[in-house]
């Protein structure tokens, strides 16, 4: 980071929450492109309509605070926040101010050389999202489905130090949330937003340098091309001897670069008070103590887990670990397999889900149990089939078809040939037909003779279509390799 300097970056992160309605009435919370179906006189904002929380929302929120390691709040406050613009019809908006519902929280990434590092979250609050304005060349329109959704802002601490760690934040939140069901996590759908503030500082300076906010960071990779193109650009100016001034600044991700939308407003610009259609929120101890209770096994508490009962690697317990369908299916699966559950890990992660990117399908609609992977990598196991008949064979129809590796294996005719004579018949015809390699294997040294029986191997599997014993092949190729001297 041109040595001299060292950005200071904090995330406020928006997540809609996973509700049926809205955060003060009953309108539907689904994303649609039909606009201003979803709209009441509440969240239109028509004189002496009043609002009603939501109490889903609140423990959605409840539900993200906790697994973010909050301290909650028994008492919080809805405020008004004013500003004027056509997406919001009341023209305030509803949010938690002076007193949010959950403060001093964290949560730790993992960087790429493995590294752990602890991010603060100074806050959490509850609010409703604005509706949506969509400007065209001559007119604007503005859609109101969106008004009234509820929402957590989280905002963290300016304890990130540089674009890849305000990636990994972002998609580590991201993980979190979408595992508990607080949100389904959609970056393009808006379920997700993230805006950043950045700051530059000499290197080891405590002061905190003018901060400028970046909106419309969309996806991971805008977070950590817009702060890397922002960083560079106050660092410049900077050099130049020019001000920074604290502004809001949008991300152009066509240009890659970022551009004055305008300068900052002040907090008392918004005029915030407590809302008076409101009443303080309470949350009783009882209904934390269920909501706790209901949070479940976190993605990070599943890693640790899976690696000391399964013995998988590291890598894969992390992968598993971003996807909580993926990682209660290899559960399930390695609990009904016999061997070893790096081998259940191995044909998920790479043939699995490598068959179901090609179909097209996603992992929560594979028409079979997860016990059906324990049962494929049974047969292999007990010399019914080969490992790659398994995978190239078996595996796909399964996704096909919804059936069990056993009738598969049945109706298609894949079991393994361990009859004896019927292989050693295969081989001395592949002998015949190949003398030059029986004569390789005859007068070459160690080297040559290995080549030889792996392509004697490559032979008899081509004949039988993969169905030969391979351990059985490899010593009958043996025996008769060294009987034909
Ligand atoms: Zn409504």
């Amino acid at each position: 980071m041109k040595d001299k300097y060292e950005a200071v970056i904090g995330l406020e992160v928006h997540a809609q929450l996973k509700t049926k309605t809205k955060m003060f009435c009953g309108c539907k919370n689904e994303f649609t492109n039909e606009p201003n179906i979803h709209v009441c006189p509440v969240c239109l904002g028509m004189p002496g309509s009043l609002p009603v929380i939501n109490k889903k929302a609140v423990e959605l929120a409840v539900k993200a605070a906790l697994a973010l390691n909050c301290k909650i709040h028994k008492k919080s406050i809805f405020a008004r926040k004013h500003y004027f613009y056509p997406d919001l019809p009341k023209n305030y908006q509803i949010t938690q101010y002076e007193e949010p519902f959950a403060t001093d929280g964290y949560l730790i990434i993992e960087k790429k050389d493995g590294t752990k590092k602890k991010i603060r979250i100074k806050r959490i609050h509850m609010e409703e999202d604005a509706g949506k304005n969509i400007h065209e060349e001559h007119f604007s329109k503005v859609d109101l489905n969106r008004a009234g959704v509820p929402l957590i802002e989280i905002v963290s601490e300016p304890d990130i130090s540089d674009p890849e760690e305000a990636r990994l934040y972002m998609q580590k939140l991201r993980d979190i949330l979408v595992w508990i069901g607080v949100t389904d996590g959609n970056l393009e759908e808006g379920s997700l937003r993230c805006d950043a503030n950045v700051s530059i500082r000499p290197k080891g300076s405590k002061e905190l340098g003018t901060k400028v906010e970046i909106k419309n960071l969309n996806s991971f990779r805008f977070i950590e091309k817009a702060l890397r193109y922002e960083i560079n650009r106050q660092i410049e100016a900077v050099k130049k001897g020019e001000k920074i001034i604290q502004e809001t600044r949008l991300y152009d991700s066509q240009k890659d670069i970022t551009k004055s939308m305008r300068t900052k407003e002040e907090a008392e610009d918004y005029r915030y008070f407590p809302d008076p259609d409101l009443p303080p929120l309470i949350i009783e101890d009882e209904w934390l103590e269920e909501i706790k209770a209901s949070l479940g096994e976190l993605p990070d508490e599943f890693k640790e887990r899976v690696i000391k009962e399964y013995k998988i690697k590291e890598y894969d317990a992390d992968i598993l670990s971003r996807d909580k369908t993926l990682a209660y299916f290899f559960e399930e699966a390695a609990k009904s397999y016999k061997g070893e559950a790096q081998r259940v890990s191995n044909i998920i992660l790479s043939d699995l889900l490598g068959i179901l990117k090609e179909e097209k399908i996603e992992l929560k609609d594979v028409p079979f149990p997860a016990s059906y992977i324990g049962e494929l990598l049974n047969l292999v196991d007990e010399n019914i089939i080969s490992l790659r008949v398994a995978k190239e064979e078996v595996l796909p129809e399964m996704v096909k078809t919804g059936k069990s590796p056993k009738v598969i294996v049945e109706e298609k005719g894949l079991k393994q040939i361990s009859d004896t004579s019927e292989i050693e018949k295969i081989i001395k015809e592949s002998f015949k037909n190949n003398p030059k390699a029986v004569k390789q294997y005859k007068i070459g040294d160690e080297r040559k003779k290995q080549k030889a029986v792996q392509f004697f191997i490559g032979q008899v599997m081509k004949a039988t279509k993969g169905k030969a014993n391979p351990k059985l092949a490899r010593d009958l190729i043996i025996k008769l390799l060294e009987e034909e001297n």
